[in-house]
């Protein structure tokens, strides 16, 4: 898998909802800034820096996925660290022919180990991607993640602190602050569990999405539904094995945010050529296709293009009727998706 610069699908336009902020770090950048803040990352060969800060083959050693995610974890280090990588983001995913898209982030994750605040957090990435709107033609909108393995009290933290900005509005930018989502580990906890973070995200005006069935079968779907009732769902594949929470999720006009190389590189799937996109979309399923953790992973949206195009027989029809998918289920504002609708997919 390789970034692909000459790809007729890298100038199409795009929409994609599903993206990590910290599994989008560039390599130069993991040196720079370790450099800078002396971290304790090991950079003096780049050759094995990357290898150790990507995954490229199907997750079968866990210990070197941990290690790149404790690699990426230790440089989100300071406000300026955040804002330049939340900068850096946006910069890649415009020049991957995105006109809008959703980074998600997690305050208990960057946090973990540190001594850097929400607020540090918060506003870094809000710096960052403002900077990347006012250079760049590219609209961002932005989710915060609870992630289930980590501490209760520092997810909730997290989420009150970023709902906080996203109310008062006391930081430019701070009105992108538009999305939930809870990832990680599935078989760690119930969806119950997370109830009272979803609610209180909910009332306070927030879009809700939830990782599921991706490391549990269709019926973690079924009560991801039932009990957490989300907008989106992360992935969603193993849904397929039952045809009833298909339904489910057509009845509930619920879109999937499907990341085939993801899938993948997680054994979610076992090839790529069997991934069950094509038949979601086929049964009238809402789907969108996103990239998940282009960095870490050595791809970017315009691969997952190609790979859906090469696997799956998708035309430039199908692409824009999934980018209208995606832009119905935004959780940016109307009037800023109905623009980049009409500019870009009629
Ligand atoms: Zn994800």
């Amino acid at each position: 898998m390789a970034v692909n610069r000459t790809s007729p699908l890298r100038k199409m336009p795009k929409v994609e909802l599903h993206r990590h902020l910290d599994g989008s770090i560039r390599q130069e950048t993991i040196v720079d800034i370790s450099k800078r803040n002396n971290l304790d990352i090991d950079i003096a060969d780049i050759v094995s820096l990357k290898k150790r800060s990507t995954i490229t083959e199907p997750m079968q050693d866990l210990a070197a996925v941990l290690e790149a995610f404790d690699t990426i974890q230790k440089v989100s280090c300071s406000f300026e660290a955040i804002k330049r990588i939340a900068f850096e983001n946006v910069e890649d995913a415009f020049h991957d022919g995105i006109k809008l898209i959703e980074l998600r982030f997690s305050p208990a994750f960057i946090s973990l180990d540190k001594e850097i605040s929400n607020d540090e957090i918060i506003e870094g990435v809000i710096d960052g991607i403002v900077d990347g709107m006012v250079k760049y033609d590219i609209q961002v909108g932005l989710i915060t993640i609870v992630s289930r393995t980590l501490d209760y009290e520092a997810n909730r933290q997290g989420t009150l602190d970023v709902i906080s900005y996203s109310k008062n509005g006391r930081h430019p930018g701070a009105d992108r602050l538009l999305g939930f989502d809870l990832a990680d580990r599935e078989n760690t906890t119930e969806p119950s569990d997370f109830s009272e973070l979803v609610n209180i995200s909910r009332e306070a005006g927030l879009g809700i999405t939830v990782h599921s069935g991706e490391d549990t079968d269709a019926s973690g779907v079924q009560k991801t539904l039932e009990v957490l009732n989300p907008d989106r769902i992360g992935h969603g594949v193993n849904a397929w094995q039952d045809m009833q929470v298909v339904e489910m999720l057509k009845e509930r006009d619920v879109l999937l945010e499907l990341c085939p190389t993801s899938n993948w590189l997680t054994q979610c799937v076992p090839v790529l050529a069997e991934h069950p996109l094509p038949d979601f979309y086929r049964a009238g399923v809402k789907v969108s296709i996103n990239s998940d953790d282009p960095q870490l992973m050595d791809i970017d949206l315009t691969n997952e293009y190609e790979v859906a195009e090469k696997y799956y027989g998708f035309n430039n029809e199908d692409f824009r009727k999934m980018n209208l998918y995606a832009l119905e289920k935004s959780f940016l504002p109307d009037d800023i998706t109905g623009k980049i609708r009409k500019t870009h997919f009629l």
